[in-house]
């Protein structure tokens, strides 16, 4: 629901990202042994990686298109360098690869799945190793998808999030790992919610990205309840439950809607002007300071708290 913020004082480079997790996963040894966790049963593997690598390079061969279009890649045998364009793959490819005929393609492709988990499930540490990008270099405040839980690391190295896959890994195993596929957001949301529904709208990562500046509504003033619509992500909001989380704040709303008819600018005017003070300083000591549609993760329900103010201020 929320458009996902970097840091600002982050040094981010999507190459070093790729690098990291490219390094982790290549620079092993030849043979692997690893446990894999599926179904209930524990399944140790030993495979020779570099017949993995083959068979790899044969499955992204087909996705070449989408992640190599300038076809500059100086050796036309290097899956790594391909693959690293998938791990960096821009905001924008994502959405017009899933969105693409090559998609049905993919899901069709069960070996690439195969090979995907092979390469990557095998240990738990990329998880943790891609989880230190996130920690990093995003803004973690409150989650990008509800804005209603706080996520966090902690001092103790957990972390109060999950990342989740913002298009559909099983239908895409291939951008799995891409970053801008990860979303940081509350463990509710991810499992409980979202999980595996499929959603083929922007993504928080886009430039274009704008569901946090669409303002919910209230249904009617007796029942306070607010809503968010918006065609172009109904898909998103239908995953995330948005309406059916937020229909349990409406107290908060009317609440919200009664201090602002008994605090009109009007009264705030007259009030500074009594009290010598600041009208804008009194409208947030009465109201709370109001966020704008770029630092809402700063605060859970700060996007309900800005829409419901701005849109009585309309009024
Ligand atoms: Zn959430």
């Amino acid at each position: 629901m929320l458009k996902v913020i970097f840091k600002e004082e982050s040094v981010f480079s999507i190459d070093s990202y790729a690098n990291d997790i490219l390094n982790y996963n290549f620079n092993s040894e030849d043979f692997v042994f690893g446990d894999i966790k599926r179904k209930g049963k524990i399944y140790a593997i030993a495979y020779e990686i570099s017949s993995i690598n083959t068979e790899f390079q044969n499955s992204i061969e087909n996705h070449r298109d989408f992640f190599d279009r300038d076809n500059n890649l100086v050796n036309q045998d290097d899956y790594r360098n391909l693959f690293k364009k998938v791990l960096c793959a821009e905001p924008n490819v994502l959405y017009e690869y899933i969105n693409s005929d090559n998609f049905t393609d993919l899901y069709l492709n069960m070996q690439a799945v195969e090979i995907y988990q092979k390469l990557f499930i095998w240990s738990g540490g990329v998880t943790n190793r891609i989880k230190n990008w996130y920690d990093d270099h995003i803004e973690l405040e409150s989650c990008y998808f509800c804005n209603r839980n706080f996520i966090n690391e902690l001092e103790n190295g957990s972390r109060t999030y999950s990342l989740d896959h913002f298009y559909y890994k099983a239908k895409s195993p291939i951008i799995t790992y891409s970053f801008y596929n990860l979303v940081p957001v509350c463990m509710t949301c991810n499992t409980m919610l979202k999980n595996q529904s499929e959603v083929k709208c922007k993504s928080p990562y886009d430039e274009s990205f704008k569901l946090h500046k669409i303002k919910f509504w209230i249904i009617d003033h007796d029942s306070f309840k607010p809503r968010l619509e918006h065609e172009e992500y109904s898909d998103l909001i239908q995953a995330l439950k948005i309406n059916e989380q937020y229909a349990t704040h409406n107290d908060y709303v009317k609440k919200l809607c009664n201090l602002r008819d008994k605090y009109p600018d009007t009264r705030i005017e007259e009030m500074a002007s009594i009290m010598s003070v600041n009208d804008e300083n009194l409208k947030k000591d009465i109201f709370g300071v109001i966020l704008d549609p770029e630092h809402f993760h700063m605060r859970p329900l700060a996007k309900l708290h800005h829409d419901i103010l701005t849109l009585t201020e309309e009024n």
